[in-house]
């Protein structure tokens, strides 16, 4: 266990004062690893996984943080927010259904089976008729 110790106490001697890992790195080594499926994208997967690697071993905190929460507020939670979204849509398609407003897109979720209902926008106040 003494040989274990050492090495886990260098690593963590080597990672003190670095930034580590964070949601953006752990994005590019999944995107590196889905390249190197494609033909010839291990080339990007390798560019890929030298900018991961230098993310996490970089000593910059405060660029790789800002980095990472424009990451966060560009890509990642309205990834995330497609997901919940799709995913809610599945689990109440039995019991609702889900018009857009024609006039902004806003989505509204109506009770099935109702018939014909007139409806109003909670956002812009227009009113469409739909089928239910
Ligand atoms: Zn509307």
């Amino acid at each position: 266990m003494k040989f274990f110790d050492k090495i886990k106490h260098g690593i963590t001697k080597f990672f003190y004062g670095r930034y580590g890992v964070d949601q953006l790195n752990i994005f590019i080594l999944m995107l590196s690893i889905v390249l190197t499926y494609v033909k010839y994208g291990f080339y990007v997967a390798y560019v890929l996984l030298f900018i991961a690697i230098f993310r996490m071993v970089s000593k910059n905190i405060i660029k790789r943080r800002k980095e990472g929460a424009l990451f966060n507020e560009k890509i990642w939670f309205p990834i995330q927010k497609l997901y919940r979204n799709i995913k809610k849509r599945l689990t109440q398609r039995k019991e609702y259904r889900f018009f857009a407003c024609p006039a902004c897109k806003k989505t509204m979720r109506v009770p099935k089976n109702k018939g014909k209902v007139r409806l109003t926008c909670p956002n812009c106040q227009h009113k469409f008729i739909k089928k239910t």
